[in-house]
């Protein structure tokens, strides 16, 4: 089985600075890194390092080629990522001495992935696979109501969130992940309870609380403690969770037997710092004693 990922690929920019700059001031910046990002991009990789078989769909810009590299050095199919003219997609990440931070995001060629490739990539699903998407690229609904009408389960991701874009892509959900704050978000926009979506499977993450399992069918909540570790970066918890959830169903688990597995993992990557880089690989879960 494959998981099908429509996912945003981001170049993570962090500039060390003294403090975050006020309007109008011109600042020198200690310390310059880049990374990999992007909710998609950590998605695939998560799976991937579950084992997972992964073909990513999305963009990249001009200078997006060493993305797509780190991609496939993790075991990403990234022949399906778009080359678009102008830049990729990218954020600007300014961190102080304090750990505070701000962030100017520029969406670039996620948000200008060409249609018909998408549409031709998706033909060579098969029923039975996996799709995924977040809230950070062109061609959500359109793509997942293409993935449910081929037979596939498709996934979503309510983040960056926006109600929506939930709204949207309802319709065609097996699964939705959120966290808590976005569930209370969900139900106030909708005005319905997670309970009542008509979406066979949600997900609610709970941060060090671990996360809630609810069957529409049944209408039984179920929860999953998360393994107790001190909290280093909780950068891409949420991502290293739903790739690892995924990459399980993809792999013929159970669904509690995957909430399981994803909560293992997810709390490795809040021990480390780094985002996609620190996501630990199937044995590293396995192996890991909390
Ligand atoms: P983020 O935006 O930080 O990536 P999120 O807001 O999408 O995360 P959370 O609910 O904070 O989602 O975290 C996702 C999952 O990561 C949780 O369900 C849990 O399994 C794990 N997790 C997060 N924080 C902790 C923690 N402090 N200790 C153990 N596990 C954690």
């Amino acid at each position: 089985m494959t998981i099908w990922n429509l996912g945003s690929i981001n170049a993570d920019h962090v500039y060390a600075v003294p403090h975050i700059p006020t309007p109008g001031e011109t600042l020198a910046a200690t310390g310059l890194s880049r990374g990999l990002g992007g909710k998609g991009a950590n998605m695939s990789v998560a799976a991937a390092r579950a084992g997972a078989r992964v073909a990513h769909l999305g963009a990249v810009g001009e200078d997006g080629g060493w993305m797509v590299e780190r991609l496939e050095a993790y075991g990403v199919d990234c022949a399906h990522v778009q080359r678009r003219g102008g830049p990729s997609g990218h954020a600007i990440i300014t961190v102080d001495a304090k750990g505070e931070n701000a962030i100017t995001l520029w969406p670039g060629a996620n948000r200008d992935i060409e249609p018909e490739a998408v549409k031709q990539a998706l033909q060579g699903a098969a029923p039975g696979d996996l799709f995924v998407t977040q809230n950070e690229t062109a061609l959500q609904p359109e793509a997942a109501a293409q993935a449910r009408a081929k037979g596939l389960t498709v996934a979503y991701a309510a983040a960056p969130f926006d109600a929506e874009a939930v709204r949207a892509v309802r319709p065609h959900l097996d699964l939705l992940v959120l966290n808590e704050i976005e569930a209370r978000q969900l139900e106030q926009a909708l005005n319905s309870s997670i309970e009542s979506l008509g979406i066979a499977h949600v997900v609610v993450t709970l941060g060090a609380r671990g996360c809630d399992w609810i069957e529409a069918g049944s209408g039984t909540r179920h929860h999953v403690d998360a393994p107790r570790v001190e909290a280093v970066d909780t950068t891409g918890a949420g991502d290293t969770f739903t790739g690892y959830l995924l990459a399980g169903l993809s792999q013929g688990l159970a669904m509690e037997a995957a909430l399981n597995r994803a909560t293992r993992a997810a709390a490795l990557k809040v021990g480390r710092p780094g985002a996609a880089d620190a996501i630990p690989t199937a044995e590293e879960v396995e192996r890991a004693v909390f």
